[in-house]
């Protein structure tokens, strides 16, 4: 079935200039791009869009990582995309990542783990909200 999640090439991964990387294993997964942003989060903006983990230990230092500079906001339409993308990006400790995901290659830790993805269809519709109008989708 075809749906859409939200991916966020983080603040790490494109100063390390591996946005085109990223985005070519979006494109060769059959993870097709309907909208994309290129911005800097201001730290509320982040910390609203993390507001789910307000409660963790590391939820300030997420917010202040995330609003650290420029991220690509991405909504990837495709076959079962959320668990797709889930599977392409890697376990969120990019050392328990396996071979071949984008953590694996381009994470650096448990916090600066290059991108992020929607977990569940609840969190992609709330995540794609965010930060795009239904106007922007192209799909
Ligand atoms: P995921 O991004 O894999 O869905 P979570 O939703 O649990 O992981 O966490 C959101 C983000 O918070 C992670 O991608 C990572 O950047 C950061 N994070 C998660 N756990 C930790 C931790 N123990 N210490 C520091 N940062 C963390
Ligand atoms: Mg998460």
């Amino acid at each position: 079935m075809s749906e859409r999640t939200l991916a966020i090439i983080k603040p790490d991964a494109v100063k390390k200039n591996t946005i085109g990387d990223i985005i070519a294993r979006y494109d060769k997964a059959g993870l097709r791009p309907v909208a994309i942003r290129m911005m800097k989060l201001s730290k509320s903006t982040a910390e609203g869009f993390y507001a789910v983990h307000k409660a963790r230990p590391f939820f300030d230092s997420l917010s202040t990582f995330m609003s650290s500079g420029p991220v690509v906001v991405l909504v990837l339409q495709g076959d079962n995309a959320i668990k797709k993308n889930r599977e392409l990006m890697g376990a969120t400790d990019p050392a328990k990542a396996e071979a071949g995901t984008i953590r694996k290659a381009h994470g650096a830790n448990i916090e600066f783990n290059a991108v992020h993805g929607s977990d569940s269809s609840e969190t992609a519709k709330f995540e794609i909200g965010y930060f795009f109008p239904e106007m922007d989708l192209v799909g």
